[in-house]
């Protein structure tokens, strides 16, 4: 896997304003994630939810949802651990002080589906195939989906 190449690079779905001067900036990091917002890979995502391996926790927003691991492998996360070093004030760009851990909890915003994911997402949630933390159901539901 090579970041260095064009092809790998996206727009996060969840930058808004300034998406005209921001095409094509963004990567899936190391850890798999969105180096704009930290959302998990969709194609992860949609695999774990398929399989079963993670519950989905229900969040306030219609764009975001906690993925609890259940069973399967821990998603890995990539964090800056400046502080461990004596020092706070690291420019994101230059930091050198990335580290990669491992965790049963990460994030996704839905903005990073693709159409045909929504779709499948829609049918796997109608088909009562998903694993749905308390309550059980999406209380906000994601913003694609309607009652
Ligand atoms: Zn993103
Ligand atoms: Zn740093």
């Amino acid at each position: 896997m090579s970041d260095t190449s064009t092809d790998n690079k996206f727009t996060c779905g969840r930058r808004t304003s300034n998406v005209m001067t921001a095409v094509n900036q963004d990567t899936w990091r190391e850890d798999g994630t969105c180096s704009y917002c930290g959302s998990l890979n969709p194609d992860t995502f949609m695999r774990r939810v398929e399989d079963g391996t993670v519950f989905l926790g229900p969040t306030d927003k219609g764009y975001k949802v906690y993925v609890e691991n259940n069973g399967g492998e821990k998603f890995k996360i990539h964090y800056r651990d400046c502080y461990r070093h004596g020092t706070k004030d690291c420019n994101w760009e230059s930091c050198t002080h990335w580290v990669i851990s491992e965790t049963d909890e990460t994030k996704f915003y839905f903005q990073h589906l693709s159409p045909e994911q929504k779709t499948r997402f829609i049918e796997l949630y109608n088909a009562k195939k998903m694993n749905i933390s308390y309550p059980g159901h999406f209380y906000r539901l994601p913003f694609f989906m309607s009652p």
